[in-house]
């Protein structure tokens, strides 16, 4: 279900977060195909999601198969992967500790205020990270985005005690 609530026709006039310009970094993990002992959460479909690749103006760009460009829809809303379902809050990594960043490019960033971001942050560390085993916290984090994205607005670290 969704967690953050973006509305529908918003993204539909943009799907900025269904386009890709350099995978994998900000893919959906459920593409990812490697990653052991993924949460359901990120795949609770069962669908399988893999990257179409085409170009813009010359530039390589990779679409999420579960887009219908058609509609401008995702085909699995509202069961879509959690990575898509928190955007445009993203996982990260600061100085290698897992955390939640806020991305800004998303249009969605400039409707709410940055303490609205931060109490979600931390639902979502309360109702996801906090109840994933030590494992497969280990193995999101080596998949989570590196934090050399000037866009992103750190929100939350997830463990205290890692790093
Ligand atoms: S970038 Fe934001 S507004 Fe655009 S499709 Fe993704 S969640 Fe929706
Ligand atoms: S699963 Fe849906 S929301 Fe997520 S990237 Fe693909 S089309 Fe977009």
């Amino acid at each position: 279900m969704p967690f953050l609530d973006v509305p529908h026709t918003l993204c539909q006039s943009c799907r900025q977060c269904c386009h890709f310009l350099s995978p994998p970094e900000m893919t959906p993990f459920a593409g990812r195909g490697e990653i052991p002992l993924l949460p359901l959460a990120f795949n609770p479909s069962g669908e399988p999601l893999h990257l179409i690749q085409g170009d813009c103006e010359g530039l390589p760009v990779w679409t999420c198969s579960r887009l219908d460009e058609a509609s401008s829809s995702c085909r699995s809303w509202p069961d879509h992967p959690l990575d898509c379902r928190i955007y445009p809050l993203v996982f990260t990594l600061d100085n290698g500790r897992p955390s939640i960043a806020l991305d800004t490019t998303c249009p969605y960033a400039e409707q709410k205020p940055l303490a609205w971001f931060q109490e979600k942050a931390r639902d979502l560390r309360d109702r996801f990270w906090n109840v994933w085993s030590a494992s497969q916290k280990q193995a999101l984090s080596r998949q989570f985005a590196l934090d050399t994205f000037p866009e992103r607005i750190l929100l939350l670290p997830l463990d205290e005690s890692s790093g």
